[in-house]
């Protein structure tokens, strides 16, 4: 396997064509880890979530960060980590219009962008007393890096997925 970096412009990349990633925050040196849905745009990515324990923490500490991937297996993969600062859009210094534009840039990524979060109350009745925030990253920094298999890996895998589909040779 050869791992090599990848350029700003192919972890913008990634980070358009996926919409899940793991995002890390931290409070009294203890690290906090959620998969979430989010939207890229330039130096920007932006969020909808349930008010709960990462949200108090980036309240309290908005230095985050965000990897996000494509895997094909161990040997071929790409691996992108986003730092950034966390800026919630609730709050009066920004506009309708900035909520508004989450929403637009969340719609665009996945029509359902909502679901998710909000599925987790099970109970569809308290759906409209739940507390919910838009939240952004503005993005500091950005690396990412690329696993291709070597040739012999690669027929490896093509072995075993010959023997997969033709048990009997
Ligand atoms: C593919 C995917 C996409 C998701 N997208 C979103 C999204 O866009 N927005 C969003 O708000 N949420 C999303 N979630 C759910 C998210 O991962 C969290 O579970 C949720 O946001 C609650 O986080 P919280 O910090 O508010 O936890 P709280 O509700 O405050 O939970 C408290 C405790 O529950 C445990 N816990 C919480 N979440 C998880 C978890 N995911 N796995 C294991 N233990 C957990 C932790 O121990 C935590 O201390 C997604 C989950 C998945 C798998």
């Amino acid at each position: 396997m050869r791992i090599t970096s990848i350029s700003q412009q192919e972890c913008t990349e990634l980070l358009q064509r996926v919409s899940i990633g793991r995002l890390a925050c931290s409070l009294n040196d203890q690290p906090y880890v959620v998969p979430v849905a989010f939207s890229y745009e330039p130096d920007r990515l932006y969020f909808f979530s349930t008010f709960g324990k990462k949200i108090k923490w980036m309240r309290q500490n908005p230095k985050v960060c965000l990897q996000a991937d494509e895997i094909g297996n161990r040997w071929n993969w790409i691996s992108v980590i986003v730092t950034g600062t966390y800026s919630e859009l609730n709050v009066p210094q920004y506009h309708t219009a900035q909520r508004e534009h989450a929403r637009e840039q969340l719609a665009a990524q996945c029509s359902e962008w909502w679901r998710i979060p909000l599925a987790e109350t099970g109970d569809r009745s308290l759906v409209s007393s739940i507390e919910t925030v838009f939240f952004r990253i503005d993005i500091k920094s950005m690396s990412g890096l690329r696993a291709v298999p070597e040739a012999e890996e690669a027929a490896k895998l093509d072995g075993v997925s010959k023997a997969a589909l033709h048990p009997s040779d």
